[in-house]
Parts: C-alpha cells; sequence; structure tokens
C-alpha cells in the first residue's frame, strides 16, 4: 500500500527507499509541530521515553508501541512495561463522520457544536476515549489501563507481548470452540459496558476487540456514547449484529448465535 503507487521499483534498495518515503510522509502528516511539542511534554513527564514502532496507522489515528525509562510516573501502580501511544490526527477530513456521536452526546453539549476548531474537537475525541476507557476499566470492563491523555495524544497500557501486540479478533487464529466461549464473553461485556458504565461502544466489530491473554478486549472507544444517548439503541443493535456475523462468519456457522433479542436478553 505504501509506496509503489504510479510507479514500477526497479532494485529492491530503490523499493525500500520509496517505502521509507511513503512511511516518512503518513508519519509526518500525524507529527506536526504541535503534536511533537506535545509528546515531548509526555516523555519529558516519564510516561514514556522512546517510541520503538508503529502497530497502527489507520485514518483517524495512528497507534505506536513506546517503551518507558526507569524514572516513570507513580501511578497507574505498576507502571505497565510498555505503553501504547495513540496520536489522533488533526486534519479536518474526517469530522463529519464524528458529528453523528458528538450530537445528541450531553457530554460535549456547549463544549462544541461544529468543526469550527479542528484541534480542540480532537483533543475532546481524545479526552472522552480516556474518560470511555476509565469507565470500562472501572466497570470490570477489558479494556487496555489509561495512562494519560495530552492535546490529541492518547496513552495507554500497551496490549501485547515482547512488543508484539495482541491480534485483533478478525486476525486472531481461535478454534470453534474458543470462538464460542469467546462469544458469551463478549455477550456479558457489552451487557456490562451498558448496564456498569452506561455505555454504548458504537463501533464494536472485530476490528475494535483485541485477543489478549485468552480473552477479548474492548478498545477504540472515542465514538461510544452514553446509554441515553437518542441513538444509543441504534448504535447497539449495529453494534450486536456485527458480533453475531462475526462468531457465526468465522466459524462456519458452528457457533450458534442468538440472535438480536435473545443475544440482549439471555
Ligand atoms: P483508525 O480508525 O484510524 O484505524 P482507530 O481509531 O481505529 O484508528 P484504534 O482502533 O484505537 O484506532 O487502534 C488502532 C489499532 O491499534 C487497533 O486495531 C489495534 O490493533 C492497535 N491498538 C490500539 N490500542 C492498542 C493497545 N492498547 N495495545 C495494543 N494494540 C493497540
Ligand atoms: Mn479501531
Amino acid at each position: 500500500l505504501l509506496g509503489g503507487v504510479g510507479h514500477n521499483p526497479k532494485s529492491a534498495a530503490e523499493r525500500q527507499n520509496q517505502k521509507d518515503k511513503a512511511d516518512r510522509a503518513t508519519h509526518e502528516q500525524v507529527l506536526d509541530n504541535r503534536t511533537r511539542e506535545t509528546l515531548q511534554k509526555l516523555v519529558n513527564r516519564g510516561y514514556f521515553e522512546v517510541i520503538a514502532g508503529c502497530i497502527s496507522t489507520g485514518k483517524e489515528a495512528n497507534v505506536y508501541l513506546a517503551h518507558p525509562g526507569t524514572d516513570t510516573p507513580s501511578e497507574p501502580f505498576p507502571y505497565p512495561a510498555a505503553v501504547a501511544v495513540k496520536i489522533y490526527r488533526t486534519s479536518i477530513l474526517n469530522f463529519r463522520a464524528r458529528q453523528k456521536y458528538i450530537e445528541g452526546e450531553h457530554r460535549f453539549a456547549g463544549g462544541y457544536s461544529s468543526s469550527k476548531n479542528a484541534r480542540k474537537l480532537v483533543r475532546l475525541w481524545a479526552e472522552k476515549e480516556l474518560r470511555n476507557l476509565r469507565r470500562l476499566v472501572q466497570g470490570g470492563v477489558r479494556a487496555p489501563i489509561v495512562i494519560e491523555q495530552r492535546s490529541n495524544v492518547l496513552v495507554m497500557e500497551f496490549l501485547g507481548r515482547d512488543g508484539v501486540a495482541s491480534p485483533r479478533l478478525r486476525d486472531a487464529d481461535l478454534s470453534n470452540s474458543k470462538l464460542a466461549r469467546l462469544y458469551g464473553e463478549l455477550l456479558v461485556t457489552m451487557r456490562r459496558m451498558y448496564h456498569s458504565c452506561q455505555l454504548v461502544h458504537a463501533d464494536l466489530s472485530d476490528y475494535n476487540v483485541l485477543y489478549h491473554d485468552s480473552h477479548v478486549y474492548i478498545i477504540d472507544v472515542g465514538q461510544s456514547v452514553e446509554h441515553d444517548h437518542p441513538r444509543a439503541f441504534d448504535f447497539l443493535r449495529t453494534d450486536i449484529r456485527n458480533v453475531e456475523e462475526f462468531f457465526s462468519k468465522r466459524s462456519g456457522g458452528e457457533v450458534r448465535t442468538l440472535g438480536l433479542r435473545r443475544a440482549w436478553s439471555f
């Protein structure tokens, strides 16, 4: 995907050079000067020392693996051995897609009404993900422990092992019996998210669930809404459908999904 666009590189060296250029371009898009300053402040405060690699580049955000130094903050305790640094893009392009989540969300009331200030909206988005992640962990839902958010940068616990990120549910290699167990676990997780955390994920799918430590972990909750959001049930219905479809398809029909109504009221 990176490199090789409209040009057929001849040598491996040339190909690598082109890929490097494209990678740099991708990172520079996210890493504007203000973001660099934000990262520097986080480094100065000991949240992490070096960025060791890129876990994901997406439309909304890039996620990096970073290692803390020896002088880490006192909280959380114990401080994670590795952290994930999520950097939200500050470009205006994706804001329309976010609007439907923000309208009718009382936590945004008065705080923001239009996308006149892109940077401010991205900061609010990152803040919202921080608060939602906190609520998940406090409500007993498996999710990364959130550490700090500053401007468009969020620092959280890295879910992985030896520098390798745990796979998304869609990328995990799982037997049907494991799939059946995880289907049940995810339904319980959704209910707990609703009843204990009073949140609806609103973008739940095999893309936003990680398979970590033999369990499902919820990520990417910037768009999640309060359970009394006017569209909460629309989002919930879609979330349940996505989950049901994934487990049914992935298991070749062997995992008998419950159907929308029973999945929510078992
Ligand atoms: P985009 O929509 O632009 O792809 P996103 O908003 O979907 O970005 P996330 O879903 O939060 O961003 O993260 C992107 C990817 O980064 C995830 O699919 C996951 O593979 C990885 N990731 C995110 N958080 C963590 C974490 N705490 N530990 C390990 N990997 C993570
Ligand atoms: Mn995602």
